[in-house]
């Protein structure tokens, strides 16, 4: 399957530019149009670490007139193995910063647009419409659901990598040509079921060969050359040195892209339905994790407990353990709702489904109430093992 080239081409290239990109120029699925349609494109690189460094340097260096970096993060010392674009002088320094200076001393000509700041649920469509293409080179699940569904409510493509280990994957996803990352992957996998890079690390240069796929996929769809990687996942194996392409189809039933979806908004909370749950939390509730129905016991023989529903109101509203007291996550966190607490009673703490209950756990743990518990699973299980009438949401 080919595809219209994403950008139209710029009125025309400068002497300078026919210099620089005279390598291009002369190829003739490229030529001066493709190198046009390059220099009026705008590409946003979620992330300037070890997918972005290759991803930013290639792309600038291939004259994509406007690339945006969005990244909160700084360098460390131990990003340097893998993330080329920065340097030793650079530990300490913004991410975006860094990498918007590296990208100018490879092309001047690249106009920088840098968003230091964590991609969210409030500002991810704003600055997704910006651009016409996005690169994606996350490391974590929730961003990446994030960063699929907002591209599919606003009819973006995107390019995503994965890396981990001798391991990385490759595709192009576009929900108007092929499936989504969600038609492949519906679930994200259980916590604590997949290492990230930092737990499990990465082999430094996997990065450039994951990243200049992505920009490969990026430089044909924008100026419309080739076959792009919809529909079909790359999957690199670096100790084999294997490339194997596996088909993937769009989901007809994917709750996102697919011919019935439900899913006609971004999620409230993408943490929690990735169930991304902190070293502090995973300690926290190490023998201190009792089930649904451990709970219903306690609460049949008198047991003095205080139960905290640590979601929000909305969802307390739609429906509630009996005998819970609300107190929503953010003011335990913030210390807040520490004095509605009682000293001289076992807190047990519940939310939706263990995730959020787990990290306000850890805070009241640190806040010295060292009998707390939380409930596996939280309302999801009460409603599956002791009161299956009440409405799962
Ligand atoms: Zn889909």
């Amino acid at each position: 399957m080919s595809l219209p080239p994403l950008v139209e081409p710029a009125a025309e290239l400068t002497v300078d530019e026919i210099r620089r990109y005279s390598r291009h120029l002369i190829i003739p699925d490229v030529g001066v149009t493709g190198q046009k349609r390059l220099k009026n494109a705008r590409v946003l690189c979620v992330g300037a670490g070890g997918l972005g460094s290759p991803a930013l340097m290639y792309l600038a260096a291939a004259g994509v007139g406007t690339l945006g970096i969005i990244d909160f993060d700084t360098v460390d010392e131990s990003n340097l193995q893998r993330q080329i674009i920065h340097g030793v002088s650079d530990v300490g320094r913004s991410k975006a910063e860094s990498a918007a200076a590296s990208i100018r001393e490879i092309n001047p000509l690249v106009n920088v647009e840098i968003h230091n700041t964590a991609l969210d649920r409030d500002n991810v469509r704003e600055i997704f419409a910006q651009y016409d293409l996005i690169v994606d080179g996350t490391d974590n699940f929730a961003t990446r659901y994030m960063v699929n569904d907002a591209a599919v409510l606003l009819g973006k493509p995107y390019v995503w990598g994965s890396i981990y280990r001798f391991d990385g994957q490759a595709s192009v996803f576009w929900a108007e040509h092929g499936p989504c990352y969600r038609c492949l992957y519906p679930e994200p996998p259980p916590p604590g079921m997949v290492p990230s890079c930092a737990e499990g690390g990465v082999l430094g240069v996997l990065c450039a060969s994951i990243g200049s796929i992505q920009v490969n996929e990026a430089i044909k769809l924008l100026a419309g050359i080739g076959e792009p990687l919809v529909g079909r996942l790359m999957v690199y194996d670096a100790l084999e040195m294997s490339y194997r392409k596996i088909k993937v189809r769009k989901d007809p039933n994917c709750v996102l892209c697919g011919e019935n979806a439900t899913l006609t908004d971004l999620l409230e909370d993408y943490e929690d339905f990735c169930g991304a749950v902190s070293v502090e939390a995973q300690e926290a509730v190490v023998d201190a994790t009792i089930t649904a129905a451990e709970l219903k016991e306690w609460q049949d023989v008198g047991k003095d407990i205080f139960l905290v529903d640590v979601r929000e109101p909305a969802e307390y509203e739609i429906v509630r353990i009996p005998g819970a007291t609300l107190i929503p996550k953010g003011e335990i966190l913030s210390g807040e709702a520490l004095s509605k607490l009682p000293q001289d009673r076992q807190i047990v703490l519940h939310c939706k489904s263990g995730v959020r209950s787990a990290e306000a756990l850890a805070a009241l743990k640190a806040a010295g109430f060292r009998d707390a518990v939380h409930v596996q699973g939280g309302v999801l299980s009460w409603i599956k093992q002791i009161d299956p009438s009440l409405p799962a949401y």
